[in-house]
């Protein structure tokens, strides 16, 4: 079927793809986890065709020649989501202090790629369907990223990705005037973007350059962004269907970005009883970034700590919509990025929150927050199949997902058993298609 003309390739591929029959996989759930409900469901089978779930119930008929997976003795759930995090970056003890401006300084944009297809293969191994990845890539490896995944060329999870963060000069770095002027040693980890003009601008090319989503630094710097200006990045944002993410470490930024009516918030030290209850009243989505205590290289101090388990369980109290969310973007020795973000369960452990609302958090809050809840999170027909499963029940033990023995996702098998098995996810070319950008 190849067609040797280098510009038809890509036609036949599509052909070829369009033509294929859709395999169909039935899956024997021992028990199914609907977070939504809070409940378990016993014995059901869920029929997967191609890509998209067809049917889940208790008497589901399997077709002849589909192939059967036997999960008759784990519980089986949606697909987690990560609402925050930066695939294309790990900074480390060496050699850079874990400081990532000099991460920055140091690896290239091209090596960050590679490492974010590692890094995307760790947190869907851990059962991370979907993750946010809200900026700090270099120049664009979080769209490198998205598009290699989409385009099928390797496993990942499905990324929501925010381009370069925009914000007043200088970002959250703060370099010398040599450094910053001569060298330009901001861009491209933060795109400056002082006046209107030059906001509405940087919004354009986050989404030339494959964004999904807009974060923005409120309050890095002092002179940080008004309500007005926030106003302004919102609209803009949303003339493309995009909705802003901002960074907030102050109150006074925090109340900026909530009157202006922000998606969600990065980060939970502006956000105090008031900001909590404001959030609530306008449904904006908290990304607390809740850091355990349990980090090896990364201590949090006890008051830090304390800090962070009251704060989430302040929101949870105040009904603000949570999203589980790690901002895990460095190197714990001896750990996954996936194993490093679970270690955040401890947290909202911590902090007295029922395992029924830790899952929703990690699954119905974070479909909604990336906006995938009308196609992809649910375990229901005409969804895309993504889902995980555990031994044990995550409705008792919470700690049962450190352990997923699991994961399908688009359809296709990427863990069985507890071992990595994604040679279905390999490609030579763009199997989904080259358009995909
Ligand atoms: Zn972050």
């Amino acid at each position: 079927m190849r067609i040797a003309v280098g510009a038809f390739v890509f036609a036949a591929a599509v052909g070829l793809s369009a033509q294929a029959p859709s395999p169909v996989t039935a899956i024997r759930a021992g028990r199914l986890l609907d977070p939504d409900a809070g409940r378990i469901l016993t014995n059901q089978i869920i029929l997967i065709e191609g890509t998209k779930i067809r049917e889940v119930g208790p008497n589901v008929a399997i077709p002849a020649g589909a192939q059967i997976i036997d999960l008759s003795r784990m519980t089986v759930m949606p697909g987690l989501v990560d609402a925050h995090n930066h695939l294309a970056l790990t900074y480390k003890p060496e050699p850079e202090s874990n400081i990532y401006y000099y991460t920055y300084v140091q690896e290239s944009t091209a090596l960050r790629a590679i490492q974010a297809v590692s890094n995307g293969i760790q947190m869907l191994s851990s059962g991370f369907t979907i993750v946010r990845d809200m900026g700090n890539n270099g120049n664009y490896a979080d769209t490198a990223l998205r598009q290699g995944i989409e385009q099928g060329w390797v496993p990942g999870p499905t990324i929501i990705n925010s381009g370069i963060i925009i914000g007043g000069m200088g970002g959250q770095f703060s370099p010398t005037p040599e450094m910053a002027k001569d060298h330009n040693i901001v861009y491209p980890e933060y795109l400056d973007a002082d006046t209107p003009d030059e906001i509405v601008k940087a919004i354009r090319q986050n989404i030339l350059f494959g964004a999904k989503v807009i974060k923005i630094c409120v309050d890095c710097k002092p002179y940080g962004y008004t309500a007005d200006e926030i106003r302004l990045v919102i609209r803009e944002a949303a003339k493309s269907g995009m909705k802003v993410e901002g960074h907030v470490q102050t109150v006074n930024g925090a109340r900026n970005a909530i009157d202006a009516g922000i998606w969600s918030i990065a980060h939970s030290t502006g956000l105090n009883e008031e900001m909590h209850t404001l959030m609530a009243q306008k449904g904006i989505f908290r990304a607390g970034t809740d850091t355990p205590d349990t980090l090896a290289g990364h201590p949090v101090s006890p008051q830090a700590y304390q800090y962070n388990v009251a704060s989430l369980k302040d929101a949870y109290a105040k009904k603000v919509p949570l999203t589980f969310s790690t901002d895990a973007d460095y190197y714990v020795v001896g750990k996954t990025r996936g194993e490093v973000c679970m270690e955040f369960l401890k947290t909202w452990k911590d902090a007295g929150i029922p395992n029924v609302d830790i899952l929703r958090a990690m699954t119905i809050g974070g479909y909604k927050v990336s906006q995938t809840e009308s196609t992809r999170g649910p375990i229901k027909a005409g969804y895309f199949a993504d889902l995980i499963a555990v031994p044990g029940n995550p409705l008792d033990e919470v700690d049962a997902l450190k352990n997923v023995q699991f994961v399908m996702k688009d359809g296709q098998v990427f863990k069985k058993d507890g071992v990595m098995t994604p040679s279905a996810f390999f490609h030579g070319g763009p199997v989904n298609g080259w358009r995909i950008r």
